[in-house]
């Protein structure tokens, strides 16, 4: 007997390159069959009119801090209620516990509203060293930087990330060697580029060449919030021009016009207005004391001075550079979600059903089986992920049922608690996750190790 069977499902074959129809068997946490299925089961799904789709795989987003906001679950109970199943965190060089410490909390934790993955962030490593942002640092400390990244690499994370732009101080060469001595090829590298808008064409160079020397899977982080300022056309066109050469390249984005990081950052520095062509008018604040408030120059410096570390939201992006970002062949989506004291930007709550109730259904910028290809199997491909991203027999039950009709983002920038809508059932490991936008049960996701 079955545990769950879904019938009249429609759902994406990616080989054949079209939605189609069949019910699907599932049992002991795994897809046991597909297709036409007469065999009884302990729990029947009708999914008529619905679609059913891989769960989606967030390869980009930021993992819950346990050590300095407590063990709880915060972003990854809102990747489950967007019908994320598995996502990556340590992204942007940012890491906010080692690989072993968040293992240890999901465990205590009883599992996790999600499967979850790491990667070794490398800024975050730079800090403990003690290097300041904007300087070099010597030899000796890139060395031990980079046995450390071995360290986390050897306790299960994925790979590594870099955030380029927020500490200024990495030179190419400090990349470079940190790479090379990663003896595995397969591990997976995030890029947070150096520079955005004027600076995305040298900044996307540097990446293509990075990744080319250093041979590894490597990831150009949220292109978006590089090139959506006036580049995309130039960047796509560099991007898919190096990825013919080289397919251990892509990228990934995320669908919103704004993007987020903490106001005492190096992105907010002198000249980034003059840069993206915008004011102060252009920046909204996230938390209190002054939660959802733009700013004018005053209260700009003084976010910055007294709480470096508050969320803040920008809006300098190109909403017809951000659907070329979504529809082009190559790329992923993601969330790049973030969450600091449960604020942030929406992007943590909305990303997938927007790209599915926006892009797809509304602008028709992609068609629904490419997008679903850039939540499921690729980034399922691109982590090594062999049972993952497919509605496929043997393959893990990982599934999200959603309303093609009704899917939408909910949460805004003014408030990121609201919930999206159509998404009617999360299975994870083969157990019900979440029904009709309830959390039925927040703990079926586990720690993926990489098997590096
Ligand atoms: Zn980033």
């Amino acid at each position: 007997m079955l545990d769950i069977l879904i019938q009249s499902a429609q759902y994406p074959d990616y080989e054949k390159g079209k939605m189609v129809n069949g019910d699907i068997g599932i049992k002991d946490g795994k897809i046991l069959k597909v297709g036409r299925i007469t065999e009884s089961a302990k729990a029947i799904i009708s999914a008529e009119g619905k679609i059913v789709s891989p769960g989606f795989i967030d390869i980009h987003m930021h993992e819950e801090d346990f050590i300095n906001e407590g063990e709880k679950y915060v972003i990854s109970e809102m990747m489950l209620k967007m019908g994320v199943t598995t996502c990556l965190g340590g992204n942007c060089g940012l890491q906010h516990q080692s690989v072993k410490t968040f293992k240890e909390s999901i465990l205590r934790l009883g599992g996790s509203p999600v499967n979850y993955m790491l990667l070794a962030g490398y800024n975050s490593m730079r800090t403990q060293y003690e290097i300041d942002r904007y300087t070099n640092a010597p030899k000796e400390v890139i060395a031990k930087i980079s046995e450390k990244m071995k360290e986390e690499i050897a306790d299960g994370a994925f790979g590594v990330s870099f955030g380029l732009e927020y500490d200024p101080g990495i030179t190419f060469d400090e990349v470079v060697s940190v790479l090379n001595d990663q003896k595995d090829d397969d591990i997976f590298v995030s890029m947070h580029y150096r520079e955005d808008s004027a600076g995305s064409p040298d900044a996307i160079q540097e990446m293509i060449k990075i990744a080319k020397i250093s041979k590894k899977k490597f990831q150009i982080s949220h292109l978006s919030s590089c090139s959506a300022m006036g580049q995309m056309k130039d960047a796509l066109k560099e991007i898919n021009d190096a990825i013919a050469e080289n397919p251990k390249l892509d990228y990934d984005t995320y669908p919103y016009n704004a993007f987020s990081t903490h106001i005492g950052s190096a992105v907010f520095n002198e000249g980034c207005f003059e840069r993206w062509n915008k004011s102060y008018e252009s920046i909204l604040l996230t938390d209190e004391p002054y939660k959802n408030r733009f700013c004018d120059k005053e209260l700009f410096e003084k976010a910055r001075k007294e709480y470096p570390e508050m969320l803040a939201v920008a809006f300098v992006m190109n909403e017809e550079e951000i659907a070329a970002a979504i529809s082009n062949p190559h790329g992923m989506i993601a969330s790049d979600g973030i969450i600091n004291n449960g604020n942030g930007h929406p992007r943590a709550a909305g990303t997938f059903p927007r790209v599915l109730g926006k892009y797809v259904r509304e602008t028709k910028s992609i068609s629904m089986i490419d997008a679903l290809r850039k939540m499921t199997l690729e980034p399922a491909k691109r982590l090594g992920l062999s049972k993952k991203g497919q509605i496929q027999e043997g393959f893990d039950a990982d599934i999200t049922i959603f309303d093609p009709k009704t899917i939408q983002d909910g949460a805004t920038f003014e408030d990121i608690t609201i919930e999206p809508t159509g998404i009617d059932l999360v299975l994870l490991n083969g157990r019900i996750a979440l029904k009709d936008g309830d959390v039925i049960n927040d703990r079926l996701g586990r720690f993926i190790s990489s098997k590096f």
